[in-house]
């Protein structure tokens, strides 16, 4: 089956391949040549989700999933959340949003925070929601080099290491997305038969 991930960030796509059995081919937007700018503005993740997934169906007539994410910190009653690409303002800027959430943490006692992962999956004219969570802390500061996003501040709950310290496979064991898209292997590993 061939399978659009609504996506072009290598990162994404190397996570979800890794986890995906190989009947099915994952296909990024660029290798269907859709160049479209899909712009999230629902205001909840899994809003965002259907809404890349359906612009993909309707247009391109693949089977699709989008994911959407959002960093959501306790004491900051869920923030950034689903505004947690562009905290910092546009364009997009890892950096910058990262020094915004340590800048808003400073001094509050309270650090702890989780990712969420809402993927809308478009199949045979029906959409179907998965979500994965993954509970932690930001941590004071930056740590680690690898990941993207977030990743050098989040350290997640029974570890000592944030995600940026840590290898791919051993993130996607635990991660948001790897758990959201756990659930999509096994629907989708079901519905084939
Ligand atoms: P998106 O919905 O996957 O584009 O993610 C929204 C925001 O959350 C972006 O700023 C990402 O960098 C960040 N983000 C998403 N997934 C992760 C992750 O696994 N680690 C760190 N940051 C992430």
């Amino acid at each position: 089956m061939k399978l659009v991930f609504a996506t072009n960030n290598v990162n994404k796509l190397k996570e979800v391949q890794e986890m995906l059995p190989n009947s099915i081919e994952l296909l990024s937007l660029k290798d269907i040549h859709c160049f479209d700018e899909i712009d999230e503005t629902e205001t909840t993740l899994e809003g965002n989700a259907r809404l890349k997934a359906s612009c993909v169906t309707q247009k391109y007539g693949y089977h699709c999933f989008a994911d959407d994410t959002g960093l959501e910190v306790e004491s900051l009653d869920g923030k950034p959340g689903v505004y947690s690409a562009r905290y910092a303002g546009e364009p997009s800027n890892s950096e910058n949003n990262m020094q915004k959430l340590l800048q808003e943490l400073n001094g509050k006692e309270n650090r702890k925070a989780q990712f969420r992962t809402a993927i809308c999956l478009q199949l045979d004219g029906k959409q179907f929601f998965f979500d994965g969570i993954c509970k932690g802390e930001i941590l004071t500061k930056k740590q680690g080099e690898k990941g993207f996003g977030y990743d050098p501040i989040f350290q997640p709950e029974g570890y000592c290491q944030s995600f940026a310290r840590m290898q791919r496979n051993e993130k996607n064991k635990i991660s948001h997305r790897g758990l959201a898209i756990k659930k999509l292997v096994i629907f989708l590993a079901a519905y084939q038969k």
